[in-house]
């Protein structure tokens, strides 16, 4: 399998269904999306489908990822938290973007896989932490950016107050079945930029178990 052909092919398919800001397509076009999915879905890591992880878990569509990535508005100076670390490919996307990346994961397992894999690739950007961050992750605020990648009831207040003054926070919000993606700017704004499916946020602040 030719996987630089793949992922080149993706990222003309993402261009082609809308996605504008050419440094997330740039770094989706680097970061190898077959090392973050299951060993038998490697021929099959590039299709714009979410494919299931280890824990009952996902890696999000190349769409999403490159969609809330856009909307992230991330650049080389951003201190970012990811909330939900899941395979690490999205945090792989941001530490190509920032300066760097803290991604949380509540899955003990996971969060050794993802760290095991960003290591083997060198994103020496990037820290995963093992735990709760349903409402953030206190230890290193104020971020400049927030992406969560669970489906969220609401972004809570504790999650906003640990974003900068000048900072974007994008989550899926909604019920457990169906989210929209929304971008909460500084002043408190949020805005809503279409349906997403996630698998949900547990603990203290996301959904119950
Ligand atoms: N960003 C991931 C990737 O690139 O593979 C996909 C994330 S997956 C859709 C959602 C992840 O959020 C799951 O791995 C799940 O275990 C994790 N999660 C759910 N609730 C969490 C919480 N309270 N704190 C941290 N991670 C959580």
């Amino acid at each position: 399998m030719d996987y630089e052909r793949e992922r080149m092919e993706m990222v003309r398919q993402l261009a082609r269904m809308g996605i504008r800001d050419d440094r997330v397509l740039a770094a989706m076009a680097r970061v190898p999306r077959e090392r973050f999915v299951r060993e038998q879905d490697r021929d099959i890591a590039h299709g714009d489908h979410a494919l299931g992880i280890a824990e009952g878990q996902t890696i999000s569509q190349p769409y999403v990822v490159a969609r809330m990535t856009e909307l992230l508005q991330v650049d080389r100076t951003h201190h970012v938290l990811e909330v939900g670390t899941g395979s690490g490919y999205q945090a792989a996307v941001l530490a190509e973007l920032a300066r760097d990346v803290v991604t949380v994961e509540r899955w003990p397992s996971l969060a050794l896989t993802a760290r095991e894999v960003l290591a083997e690739l060198g994103y020496d950007n990037v820290t995963v932490v093992e735990g709760d961050a349903s409402a953030g992750y206190p230890p290193g605020a104020p971020y400049d950016r927030i992406l969560v990648t669970a489906a969220s009831p609401r972004i809570s207040p504790e999650l906003a107050r640990q974003c900068a003054l000048e900072g974007r926070i994008v989550a899926p919000v909604g019920d457990e079945d169906l989210q929209q993606i929304v971008v909460r700017t500084g002043d408190g704004t949020e805005m809503s930029y279409g349906a997403v499916k996630f698998v949900p946020l547990r603990g203290r602040a996301g959904f119950p178990p």
